[in-house]
């Protein structure tokens, strides 16, 4: 079984370094002005060179999403951006549009092309026909099932494949969704998706507009229109069996906590199951772990002929049963002392752990100190306390705790 890539999105230099601190083998940034992510989770060229750097000098690859579907207005910014990313060492541009293909083909030409999911390639003749163009690597329809992905590989295998693994599911058709744009003007075919399938709606009968039918669950509304995300963690044997190149995680719009879990998980599960491919089994720790960060449920997408996974709540709601209480900006060797940046809030005796790529340790919280060494009872959103630790903790380590 050939080693796969594991791709983690980074939206900013924060979730960048987050992902090359628990793990990934490359990752994907959206490019400003030019992704499909338009009003945030993009990255400035100067971010972009400083991000490329430091995760080359790791080892990890960085791909720039310009996966907008160009208008001609978008043509002249392409035509100077793409030069400029293949001058930064950039290692492949992911693409939508034959458009900005065309361009990067008489500009770049020896830069590798990713395309996008959303050209919705869904069968061999269609990446029989993305190769013939020059594409590098396929980033999969989500609405293929494994099998199907297995084909794929076998009748074309000088093509990289890349699946999405984890993350938010749309409702549409790969993602190509006018609901966005009708509701509020921001298109999601132009990177400005505002998510109205996460809204609550009610379904009313033209003639009773005042009784509206409400499905209900635990006495609370039913999100008509959004999916469960999407979790492979118990099926990576079979997702690997299927012959991609690379497992793709969702979300250059989630946080550096997101981030730091799924990167931790999937790359304990991935490693796990190369060492040790005959007697892999997911572990429960993994699943419970994935449970931690914002959720709606999970499901096993279109990847089997049915659903596998059963025991996730039916309401289609946000769940998280952690939060993120902090990151370490710096270690004290002499003192043991950690200095870290608080998020949310954190307060005396909180129940906190420290989340390392290779352990989590519960922290000790009876004493807070402010920066000045201070002791105080509570911290809030951006203050900076120490708090003791015996062993080193990297810079960017994630602490959290259960939601309050
Ligand atoms: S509104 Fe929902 S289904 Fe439509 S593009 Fe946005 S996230 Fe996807």
């Amino acid at each position: 079984m050939e080693k796969p890539e594991l791709l983690i999105p980074a939206g900013n230099l924060e979730k960048l370094r987050t992902a090359l601190l628990y793990g990934a083998d490359a990752v994907y940034i959206g490019v400003e002005g030019l992704s499909l992510r338009a009003t945030s989770s993009e990255m400035s060229m100067f971010d972009f060179a400083v991000g490329v750097n430091e995760a080359h000098a790791k080892g990890v690859k960085v791909y720039a999403a310009i996966n907008t579907f160009a208008r001609n207005a978008d043509l002249k910014q392409a035509k100077i951006i793409i030069p400029e990313l293949a001058a930064i060492g950039i290692d492949a541009l992911i693409i939508s549009d034959p458009g900005i293909l065309r361009l990067i083909r008489n500009s770049v030409p020896q830069l590798p092309v990713h395309l996008s999911t959303q050209a919705n390639t869904t069968n061999i003749e269609a990446v029989r026909f993305w190769r013939d163009q020059g594409v590098r690597r396929i980033i999969l329809a989500r609405e293929l099932n494994l099998k199907e992905v297995g084909e794929i590989a076998a009748a074309v295998p000088e093509m990289e494949l890349e699946l999405f693994v984890h993350g938010a599911m749309c409702m549409a058709y790969s993602g190509r969704c006018y609901l966005s744009a009708f509701r509020n003007r921001r298109s999601a075919n132009q990177g400005d998706c505002s998510q109205p399938c996460r809204w609550e709606y009610l379904l009313h009968e033209s003639t009773r507009p005042d009784d509206p039918l409400v499905l209900q669950e635990d006495e609370r509304y039913s999100y008509l229109l959004s999916s469960k995300d999407l979790c492979l963690i118990e099926y990576l044997p079979e997702v690997l069996a299927s012959g991609v190149a690379s497992l793709k995680i969702e979300g250059r719009m989630k946080s550096a906590y997101y981030v730091a879990v799924v990167t931790r998980t999937y790359r304990q599960a991935l490693d796990a199951l190369m060492q040790q491919e005959e007697k892999y089994k997911c572990r429960q720790e993994w699943v419970d772990e994935l449970m931690k960060i914002s959720n709606r449920g999970y499901t096993t997408g279109f990847a089997f002929s049915e659903e596998k996974i059963n025991e996730t709540s039916p309401e289609i709601k946000y769940i998280q049963t952690h939060e993120p209480t902090g990151t370490v900006l710096q270690y004290d060797p002499v003192k043991k002392m950690m200095l870290i940046g608080v998020r949310n809030h954190l307060a005396t005796g909180d129940e906190v752990e420290l989340l390392l790529p290779d352990d989590i340790i519960k922290i000790d919280t009876r004493t807070l100190l402010d920066a000045n060494e201070k002791s105080i009872k509570e911290a809030n959103n951006d203050n900076k306390i120490y708090l003791p630790l015996e062993r080193e903790a990297p810079v960017g380590t994630v602490l959290r705790q259960k939601v309050k």
